[in-house]
C-alpha cells in the first residue's frame, strides 16, 4: 500500500512539473513522455529546485554553514538568472557575528561567502541561490556576494591573508560563470545603484585586491580546479 501510493504521488509530482514546463501541450499529454526525458525537460525549468547534497559547497576549501532560509531565495543560477557580477561587502563587526545574523532569519540579508581575517572562508548560501546581500534585486540576482570580516574605517583588518584568500575565490567564481575579471564586474556594495552602504570603503585597495584576482585567474583558467584557501562571502545590506 505504502510503495503504491509513493508511485501515486510522484507521478503526479512530475505532472505539475511537466505542466510548469508548459509541457502540458505535448501531444498525448505527459504520461506518454519517457520518464527520464521529462527529467531533462524538468531540468531546464527555472526556478525548479535542483538535486542538491546537504552541506554541499561551491568553492573547495570553504566551510558549509547555512544562513537562514529567510534570508536568500531558492533559485537555479545561471540556468534562470546569469551571473556576471561579485560584490565586495566588509561585515562591520567580527566574523562570528556576521555568520550568526546570517542565521538570523529576521535579518533579511546574508552573502554567500564570508572571508575571515585568517584567510578562511564560510559559505552560507549556495551560488545557485539568490542570496540577499546588495539591496538592489537586480544586483542580488546577478552576483555573488563575498562579505569580509572587518570595519571600512580599519583597513588594517584587510589582512594580507583574507585578500589573497579573496582573490582565489572570486578568479574561481569569475572563471566558472565566465565573468570579466574587472572592476565594472567586481564591484564594492557601495557601488550598487540605489545603497546607502559605503563598503568595503576606501581602505579597501582595489588595486591590489584586482592584481591578486588576476594573477589567481591565470593559475585557475579553463578545468583547472581552483582550490585553495580561502575567502570569502558576501553580504548583504545589513551587516555591511
Ligand atoms: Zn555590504
Amino acid at each position: 500500500m505504502g510503495a503504491r501510493r509513493a508511485s501515486k504521488d510522484s507521478d503526479r509530482r512530475i505532472g505539475r512539473r511537466a505542466l510548469l514546463a508548459g509541457l502540458a501541450a505535448t501531444a498525448g499529454g505527459t504520461a506518454v513522455l519517457a520518464r527520464d526525458q521529462l527529467g531533462r525537460l524538468w531540468w531546464r525549468v527555472p526556478g525548479v529546485e535542483k538535486a542538491r547534497k546537504a552541506g554541499e559547497v561551491d568553492y573547495t576549501g570553504a566551510r558549509w554553514v547555512a544562513a537562514s532560509s529567510a534570508n536568500w531565495r531558492l533559485a537555479d543560477r545561471p540556468a534562470d538568472y546569469g551571473i556576471d557580477m561579485v560584490v565586495i561587502h566588509v561585515t562591520q563587526g567580527s566574523f562570528d557575528s556576521a555568520v550568526k545574523v546570517f542565521q538570523d532569519p529576521g535579518h533579511g540579508a546574508a552573502a554567500h561567502y564570508i572571508v575571515r581575517k585568517d584567510g578562511h572562508i564560510t559559505q552560507m548560501i549556495r551560488e545557485l541561490d539568490v542570496a540577499y546581500h546588495a539591496g538592489n534585486r537586480d544586483y542580488n540576482e546577478r552576483s555573488v556576494g563575498i562579505e569580509h570580516e572587518g570595519f571600512v574605517d580599519q583597513p588594517e583588518d584587510f589582512t594580507d591573508e583574507m585578500y589573497e584568500a579573496s582573490a582565489r575565490l572570486t578568479a574561481r567564481i569569475c572563471a566558472r560563470y565566465d565573468i570579466p575579471v574587472d572592476r565594472e564586474h567586481v564591484i564594492g556594495h557601495v557601488e550598487v545603484p540605489g545603497t546607502d552602504h559605503t563598503d568595503p570603503g576606501e581602505g579597501w585597495d582595489w588595486d591590489r585586491y584586482m592584481r591578486l584576482v588576476r594573477e589567481a585567474s591565470a593559475g585557475t583558467t579553463g578545468r583547472a580546479q581552483g582550490r585553495s584557501a580561502s575567502a570569502g562571502s558576501a553580504a548583504e545590506s545589513g551587516v555591511s
